[in-house]
C-alpha cells in the first residue's frame, strides 16, 4: 500500500484528526502567528478577559438608535451583572438602501455611546466600518469589532491593528476558517495579539434553505480553539436571524466552548431599525443568562 503524506495535511497535529484545508505549510509559513502556540487572554480591563474560565457576555441592540433605547439596554445588563454592551453607530447593509429608521448615527450615535459608558461603567463594542472613522470610535470603544462583511478589507485591519485596541474580528459567512486565520495575520503581523474571533453563522447549503439566513458553525468553535489559541466567541443572533432560536444557540455554543458570546436585544424587537426578528426582548434576555449561568457551570466555566 502506498504510504500516506502525513505532511500535506495539519491531521498530523495529532495524527488522528480528519483532513482540513490547512497544511503544514500554511502553519508554517502563512499562519504562524494566529496557530501558535503561546495561550492569549484579552484584557478589556475591569476585570473583564476573554480566553480564561469567566465567559463574557457582550448584549445589546444592532443599531445605537436612540439614547432612551441604550438607556433601556444598559439598566438590563446591570441588572444581570453583564459588562460589555453592543451597538452600531456605523453599519453596513446588505443592500444599499436606508430607510428613514436605518439611517446610521454617527457620531450622535458615538456621543451616545461615551455617556452609557460613562453613565453604567459599561464596556463598549462597536463596529468600525471606514478608516475615517477610526479616531472617533477609538475614543469610546473598549473593543472595535471588524464585521462579517469587512473580513478582508486588508487596509481597514492594518489601521485598526495599529491603535492596540481589542478586535473582535468576525468570520465571513462565506470564509473558511483557513480565510478567516489569514485575515487574523494581518492583524497579528502589526503586532496587536488583542484578538477575538467570533463565529456567526455560515451560508448554507440548500439542504438547509428552509430554516435560516444563515447556520451557525458550532463546529467552528472547537476547530478554531484546536487551531489556534485566541479566544473565540459566538454571535447567535446574526447566525440564526431568528429570536426563538437564539437561546439554544447560545447554550449550545457555551457547551462547545465558546470564550464570550454577542447577543442582541432590544426593548421591543418588532420596533428594532434593523433586523427585527433577531433581537431578545428583556425578559428573554434575562431568562437566558440564567440558563447560561447553569450550563457554563456544568462545564466549569462561569458567566
Ligand atoms: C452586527 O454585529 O451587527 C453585524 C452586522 O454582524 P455581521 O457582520 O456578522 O453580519
Ligand atoms: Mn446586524
Amino acid at each position: 500500500m502506498k504510504k500516506k503524506n502525513k505532511n500535506l495535511f495539519i491531521a498530523n497535529l495529532t495524527n488522528k484528526q480528519p483532513t482540513k484545508d490547512i497544511t503544514l505549510d500554511d502553519k508554517k509559513n502563512k499562519l504562524p502567528l494566529s496557530t501558535s502556540k503561546i495561550k492569549r487572554i484579552v484584557d478589556i480591563g475591569n476585570g473583564v478577559k476573554f480566553g480564561e474560565k469567566n465567559i463574557p457576555i457582550i448584549a445589546g441592540p444592532n443599531g445605537v438608535e436612540n439614547y432612551n433605547l441604550m438607556v433601556e439596554v444598559a439598566k438590563i445588563l446591570v441588572k444581570n451583572k453583564i459588562k460589555i454592551i453592543r451597538g452600531h453607530a456605523y453599519k453596513p447593509l446588505t443592500f444599499p438602501y436606508r430607510s428613514k429608521q436605518y439611517n446610521e448615527t454617527q457620531n450622535v450615535g458615538m456621543d451616545i455611546m461615551d455617556d452609557i459608558k460613562k453613565s453604567f461603567r459599561l464596556k463598549v463594542v462597536t463596529e468600525i466600518t471606514e478608516i475615517q472613522y477610526l479616531d472617533r470610535v477609538c475614543r469610546t470603544a473598549d473593543i472595535l469589532q471588524i464585521g462579517s462583511r469587512n473580513m478582508q478589507n486588508l487596509e481597514l485591519l492594518r489601521e485598526v491593528a495599529l491603535t492596540k485596541k481589542p478586535i473582535i474580528l468576525k468570520r465571513h459567512f462565506g470564509a473558511s476558517l483557513r480565510d478567516l486565520l489569514g485575515a487574523a495575520e494581518h492583524i497579528l503581523v502589526e503586532n496587536n495579539n488583542n484578538l477575538i474571533f467570533c463565529e456567526r453563522g455560515v451560508s448554507i447549503p440548500h439542504t438547509h434553505r428552509d430554516t435560516s439566513r444563515f447556520a451557525l458553525d458550532i463546529q467552528a468553535i472547537p476547530a478554531l480553539k484546536e487551531i489556534s489559541n485566541y479566544p473565540v466567541i459566538s454571535d447567535p443572533s446574526h447566525a440564526s436571524f431568528w429570536a426563538p432560536w437564539v437561546p439554544s444557540l447560545t447554550l449550545a455554543s457555551i457547551a462547545a466552548g465558546c470564550d464570550g458570546l454577542i447577543i442582541e436585544i432590544h426593548k421591543n424587537p418588532k420596533k428594532s431599525a434593523v433586523d427585527p426578528l433577531q433581537p431578545l426582548n428583556f425578559k428573554q434576555f434575562s431568562k437566558l443568562i440564567k440558563q447560561s449561568r447553569k450550563v457554563s457551570k456544568a462545564i466549569n466555566r462561569s458567566i
